[in-house]
């Protein structure tokens, strides 16, 4: 595994911009890879980590770049819930843990460089230096990943009969005996609606 340093840089480069996110992104992955003793996530175990990220933001990045885990390649699953926090799977023994950055950590950062200007440049010098225990609860979790969640799963295709529209691995509900595409079947949930006016 590369050195903070040089991850960091990486991080940069990816993200665009250096920021506190990148620097607990970083180190959240690296200790999620630590505690389950994978060395070469990128490399020769590339096929052995999936990671759940539950936050959409900065260190989401981050962590996609330290552990190669990514949307296309269906290792990063991303749950919506807000929270600085992430768990890094084995799948070769369903062991996994979870990581959760500590909400005082901001309050330390602005204790540590009070000296310094601007809440970012304080976090990040923290985040570089704080030993993890300060950044970071984590705990020991197993977890079951649906073998249709894992790579290179191959499941059925079938088509929507109201849109017409193909899906993918098993993604359809019962609507009155019809078997329809989530779009469908939840019209509510979607994130657009027509429109209707002329370009
Ligand atoms: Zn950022
Ligand atoms: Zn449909």
């Amino acid at each position: 595994m590369e050195s903070l340093d040089e991850l960091l840089l990486k991080a940069e480069a990816a993200h665009g911009h250096m920021c506190a996110g990148q620097i607990l992104g970083v180190r959240m992955a690296v200790l999620g890879l630590k505690r389950l003793g994978i060395e070469d996530p990128r490399g020769a175990d590339r096929k052995r980590l999936v990671t759940y990220v539950e936050i959409d933001r900065c260190a989401t990045d981050a962590i996609g770049l330290v552990t190669g885990c990514r949307l296309g390649k269906r290792t990063l699953k991303f749950r919506d819930w807000g929270k600085m926090a992430a768990t890094f799977v084995d799948l070769a023994s369903g062991r996994g843990v979870r990581i959760v950055a500590l909400e005082d950590s901001r309050d330390l950062a602005r204790k540590l460089y009070p000296h310094i200007e601007g809440k970012a440049q304080q976090q990040m010098l923290a985040y570089r230096e704080l030993p993890d225990e300060q950044l970071f609860s984590e705990q020991r979790v197993r977890v079951k990943v649906d073998p249709a969640e894992l790579p290179g799963h191959r499941g059925d295709r079938f088509l929507c009969p109201r849109c017409g529209e193909g899906v993918n691995f098993g993604r359809f509900a019962e609507v009155d005996g019809e078997r329809l595409c989530l779009s469908c079947a939840q019209p509510e949930l979607r994130h657009w609606v027509p429109d209707e006016t002329k370009p």
